[in-house]
């Protein structure tokens, strides 16, 4: 059986002292969690990791925490990059690779979205490969289609035991940041079909291990529901995760 994994991505919000006190508030409302049986992961910007491997390490608090993009490269004359040994230094399990808003403003393509997963796997950080149609591929029905190419090319050339251990985000572009949410039926069928391409590739036992998350306006009120369908194993979540309450619901599902 897989673990949920409730994932917040706070995108490019809150500075350090901001992300500290949600932190540290998230560790407050997490009491309330029974944190055995869910995963909870922040990916704070990158200049707030430090402060956030602080409180976690200090408060033994029961949040992972990881990145919102990695650099594909592993060292040396690339300004501005972030490597996967730096993240992995600030005890980072998890890097966020291909997220829609960097295929979409930084021209990630699929091929630099493949890279930073291995960057990811390479540096021993677990990445979450994110893959999702925009609105005009789901008004012609290619919404599945569309995403699996995605999931195909961001996983090229990876070993079985790395696809086990991926974490997939189907986030539909039309869903992110609009309050309008995939049904559940809709995610289920995404995520579903992302299973059933790793099986294809991979068998069984890395089908059945992979997480798969929804994500998309996901709410407290709306988390639930997703949630009772099958292949949805947990959320990728953005504006909600911003505050600790909210997220600690979400976190808190069960
Ligand atoms: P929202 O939850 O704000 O819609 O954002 C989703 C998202 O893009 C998470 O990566």
């Amino acid at each position: 059986t897989r673990t949920p994994l409730m994932a917040g991505n706070w995108k490019m919000n809150l500075d350090w002292k901001q992300g500290l006190a949600l932190v540290e508030e998230l560790g407050e409302q997490l009491k309330e969690v029974d944190t055995t049986k869910v995963e909870t992961v922040v990916l704070p910007p990158f200049v707030d990791l430090r402060t956030v491997q602080v409180a976690v390490d200090a408060g033994k608090l029961p949040i992972a925490y990881g990145s919102q993009d990695i650099s594909a490269h592993e060292s040396g004359a690339y300004t501005g990059e972030v490597s996967g040994a730096m993240l992995s230094a600030l005890g980072c399990t998890y890097a966020a690779v291909g997220h829609s808003e960097r295929r979409q403003y930084h021209g990630e393509t699929e091929e630099v979205t493949n890279a930073k997963v291995k960057a990811a796997f390479a540096s021993g950080l677990v990445p979450i490969l994110c893959v999702g149609e925009p609105l005009e591929e789901r008004k012609a029905g290619k919404h599945v289609e569309y995403t699996l190419a995605q999931l195909e090319g961001g996983i090229e050339g990876i070993t079985a035991e790395q696809a086990a251990k991926i974490v997939i985000a189907y986030e539909p572009v039309w869903a992110i940041g609009t309050g309008e949410v995939a049904t559940p039926d809709d995610a289920q069928e995404v995520c579903s079909a992302i299973r059933e391409a790793l099986r294809a590739m991979h068998g069984d036992t890395v089908a059945d291990a992979v997480r798969v998350l929804y994500g998309g306006s996901v709410k407290s009120s709306n988390v639930g529901e997703l949630m009772q369908r099958a292949d949805v194993d947990g959320a990728l979540v953005g504006g909600a995760s911003l505050k600790a309450e909210e997220f600690a619901k979400i976190a808190g599902f069960q």
